[in-house]
């Protein structure tokens, strides 16, 4: 099993931490070039949307990662990852716009800072959440199963082969939502 993690700006390497830790290879997405390696699924980190999707397009990997993951590649975004999957996002242009959820950026809790908590995931029970400023789903299309809520929102869904969060598993100690997606999405 091999999972490629986009690493073009934000907290790649923390995500290929875990999947180290799950005893699990993984490679770095930089080019369109990587995008053409053998991958069982690819993880789209947190950091700053704009930025990741502006190099995106610079490097002109937006259409070749939109076609792979609408081919059916496994996808786990957490955060800027999430906003990136989005097919609508308040007030900007979508970016990969495949899965049918909406969100709204810099928006979670009340100083629109960052906060950690632990809230329930569906199945897995409790998990640790790192959230830092962060978007949160204001619509879940009817194919689009909500797994967490955090202070009355919705902050982790899945649709097919998509998986999001709005917070950062890869900041906590838990490897259970690592672990999730690569049972659950990519047969490990
Ligand atoms: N605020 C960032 C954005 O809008 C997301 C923050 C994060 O990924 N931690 O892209």
């Amino acid at each position: 099993m091999k999972i490629g993690v986009l690493a073009l700006q934000g907290a790649f390497i923390e995500h290929r931490k875990k999947l180290f830790e799950l005893g699990v290879n993984s490679f770095e997405i930089r080019n369109k070039k990587d995008l053409t390696q053998n991958m069982d699924g690819i993880i789209l980190p947190g950091g700053e949307s704009t930025a990741i999707g502006k190099l995106l397009r610079e490097l002109d990997m937006l259409e070749e990662l939109k076609t792979q993951i609408e081919n059916g590649l496994p996808a786990f975004g957490t955060c800027a990852g999430l906003i990136l999957l989005a097919k609508k996002v308040e007030g900007a242009q979508p970016l990969l716009g495949i899965m049918d959820i909406s969100v709204k950026r810099n928006a979670y809790g009340r100083q629109l800072g960052s906060f950690f908590t632990e809230a329930d995931f569906k199945g897995l029970g409790k998990v640790p959440m790192t959230f830092i400023r962060a978007p949160y789903i204001t619509r879940a299309g009817s194919s689009v199963t909500v797994l967490s809520e955090v202070e009355g929102r919705i902050a982790a869904a899945e649709e097919k082969n998509m998986l999001v969060t709005s917070y950062h598993p890869e900041l906590t100690s838990s490897l259970k939502i690592h672990q999730y997606f690569l049972e659950k999405f990519c047969g490990k």
